[in-house]
């Protein structure tokens, strides 16, 4: 079998084999190894939507703290997709490291940690409906884990590296992503209020639960009291929640049903505030009228 490229347009240490989970990888990473930390001392660690659950848990804070005190926001494509990335210090060592003993959240740590020296591809050929889950190998000469005489497949390195739990709950935020690139301009640049929207939903889960749980949402979207109750309770279902809601919102695709008169309402609010900011405005002209005559 003849193994897939694609093209990488600079140099990198990231191969253009695209590998499946078959693939024999020899790889293998402990505390004893010369360059143990080198990794984290360089760290680019660009975070997916579960990592963010699972690292504001195992550092006790909310979302919206963790996203101010370990994250920095980068655009993922030209139409400033919101990425995050993990923080580092000024020498682009990550803050979770703990010295020498190695990641401070190890049992938490991130996706991208944990498949290295391997990162994820979702690849879509053209006219599929799902993405197929495909690797590809990170040579970089620091890291000396590649000269450890240690085979295994990549399925087998990945079960060693507890991925599963976050690729369930990630997968289909790549889809999503995947699905936007490869729609390209036919969905057009998305507004700036469901870049926001984006924001939330993927990251900020504590604050797109007071989103979801306030009486505009509610009253705008049905959904039963069961729902909501499993919605306030786990961060895993409102993440799953969270992927419906932004295929709304950024394809059109209605899966969360509206009340009927939401529309209605929705513009009978607006309307309001509408009304209020044009007298604003009528009032403002007045008055720089009248200040013109007086002078
Ligand atoms: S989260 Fe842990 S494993 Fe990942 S770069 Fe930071 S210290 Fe290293
Ligand atoms: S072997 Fe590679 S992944 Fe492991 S500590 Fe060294 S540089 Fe990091």
């Amino acid at each position: 079998m003849s193994i897939p490229t694609f093209d990488i347009p600079f140099k990198s240490a990231v191969s253009p084999e695209v590998l499946d989970g078959d693939t024999k990888l020899n790889f293998r990473c402990h505390k004893g190894i010369a360059c143990f930390n080198a990794c984290c001392k360089q760290a680019d660690v660009t975070l997916a939507p579960y990592d963010v659950i699972r690292l504001k848990r195992r550092l006790g804070l909310s979302s919206s703290e963790f996203l101010a005190q370990y994250t920095v926001p980068f655009q993922m494509d030209a139409d400033g997709t919101p990425g995050i990335k993990l923080k580092t210090d000024d020498n682009g060592t990550c803050l979770q490291l703990d010295g020498d003993s190695g990641c401070g959240v190890y049992a938490d740590r991130p996706t991208v940690c944990r498949y290295y020296p391997l990162a994820f591809l979702a690849l879509r050929e053209k006219g599929a409906t799902a993405a197929t889950e495909q690797f590809t190998l990170v040579r970089e000469a620091h890291c000396k884990g590649h000269d450890e005489p240690r085979a295994s497949s990549i399925d087998d390195y990945r079960a060693e590296q507890q991925v599963q739990a976050f690729d369930e709950h990630n997968r289909e935020w790549y889809q999503l992503i995947l699905k936007k690139r490869s729609a390209g301009p036919t969905v057009g640049k998305p507004p700036a209020t469901s870049l926001q929207l984006f924001f939330m939903a993927s990251y900020d889960i504590d604050r797109f639960r007071r989103f979801v749980l306030s009486d505009n949402f509610r009253g705008t979207y049905q959904l039963t009291d069961d729902s909501y109750a499993e919605l306030e309770r786990s961060d895993e279902a409102l993440l799953r929640f969270a992927y419906r809601f932004l295929r709304q919102v950024l394809f059109g695709e209605h899966t969360v049903q509206e009340a009927a008169d939401a529309w209605e309402k929705r513009v009978a609010r607006r309307k309001a505030v509408w009304d209020a900011r044009r007298e604003l405005e009528l009032a403002r002209r007045a008055k720089a009228e009248d200040d013109k005559y007086r002078r």
